[in-house]
């Protein structure tokens, strides 16, 4: 979506936004005070709308679970006092009508709801007829068809105000995040749905606030149209996600160091030299396509060879020399291993479909 159509969708929405959506509170709504603290301390940063959870949908049970429905009435009023709008999580129809009852302004599905594509038809059922806006976390799992899938049935439920948003996902390794950002899940899911603004929310992708600039900014970066950042007015005091909320005046410095680059540039030296180099880069693609289309042709002829002597399609011990060298060989040429291994994964995969494909035939 270009800047301007999103912040087009923002104003219909009702946020005259300048360029990115902030939307900023606490992980969980705790007391009146908490909210009405935190709202007070927010208003004078870039905000558009506070956010706090009320129902918590926690993987295990055991821990804070939300204040429940009584935290409508505080949030609504912190936002209130503070002339902000306010957002929260929604996981069941019951949710949806105590929020509409209260006037909370935009609703969120969680990325636990998402996963269920139950959960998502009955909240969307529950909200034919309104015109509240939504917005859509990615399921915890990374899976892009869920994710899609829920969008497509609030559409067809007649929901029109919908926004998606990135949160990253929930893998068993252990890593530096939280919930591993993949960006190219979220840029595919950009692709197909351009009309719908996307908001990315770093805290719950790193999970501490040493890496919340960077990713934000990554975000940005990546032509996202919006943030939700869990702030806190005492962060290390907060019932959950605690290690992921900044202060107020913390979120504050981060969101006024974040730079908002350009699409677009008419400076003539600059469209030249992007041109010439955009130019290479087809002619490059090119070969590429034709180096791939010559090896996928031998192994085709591999596969009637293999055929004709009875060996199998998969070779272990070739597989293993080929995936070495070739990661050994992009080093030396500052190719990544992550990258190439990826890349020779898929070579792979494509090669035996094909190969599969002649001794089938
Ligand atoms: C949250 O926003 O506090 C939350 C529970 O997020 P998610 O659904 O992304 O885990
Ligand atoms: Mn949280």
């Amino acid at each position: 979506m270009p800047e301007d159509s999103a912040v087009q969708v923002f104003s219909e929405w009702g946020f005259p936004v300048k360029n990115i959506f902030h939307i900023a509170g606490p992980c969980s709504a705790e007391s009146e005070e908490q909210l009405m603290q935190t709202a007070l301390a927010l208003k004078d940063y870039d905000i558009d709308v506070m956010r706090a959870g009320i129902w918590k949908p926690r993987t295990r049970p055991g821990s804070f679970e939300g204040v429940g429905a009584v935290g409508l009435k505080w949030l609504k009023d912190a936002g209130k006092a503070a002339n902000l709008a306010v957002t929260t999580e929604v996981a069941t129809p019951k949710h949806v009508e105590a929020c509409l009852k209260h006037g909370i302004d935009i609703l969120w599905i969680g990325a636990r709801t998402t996963s269920n594509p139950f959960a998502v038809q009955d909240i969307a059922d529950a909200l034919k007829g309104t015109d509240v806006p939504v917005m859509v976390k990615n399921p915890i799992n990374p899976d892009i068809e869920l994710w899609h899938g829920a969008v497509e049935r609030l559409a067809q439920a007649g929901v029109k105000k919908l926004g998606i948003i990135h949160r990253g996902f929930s893998i068993y390794e252990k890593t530096v995040f939280r919930n591993q950002p993949i960006w190219r899940i979220p840029i595919e899911m950009k692709r197909r749905n351009p009309h719908l603004p996307m908001l990315c929310d770093p805290s719950h992708i790193c999970g501490n606030t040493q890496l919340l600039f960077s990713v934000a900014q990554n975000a940005v970066d990546l032509l996202f149209n919006g943030l939700m950042l869990e702030v806190h007015i005492k962060p290390q005091a907060a019932l959950s996600d605690s290690k992921q909320q900044l202060t107020p005046e913390e979120y504050g410095l981060l969101i006024s160091r974040l730079k908002i680059k350009k699409v677009y540039s008419e400076n003539r030296d600059f469209i030249e030299n992007m041109n010439i180099l955009r130019q290479e880069i087809d002619k490059i693609d090119h070969q590429i396509l034709a180096l791939l289309a010559q090896r996928m042709d031998n192994s085709k002829k591999i596969a009637s060879l293999k055929m004709k002597n009875d060996i199998s399609i998969f070779q272990p011990i070739r597989w293993e020399e080929v995936i070495s060298t070739r990661i050994k060989e992009g080093a030396e040429k500052s190719l990544t291993e992550d990258f190439i291994s990826l890349l020779y994964q898929f070579i792979h995969e494509e090669s035996i479909r094909l190969q599969e494909q002649v001794v089938n035939d």
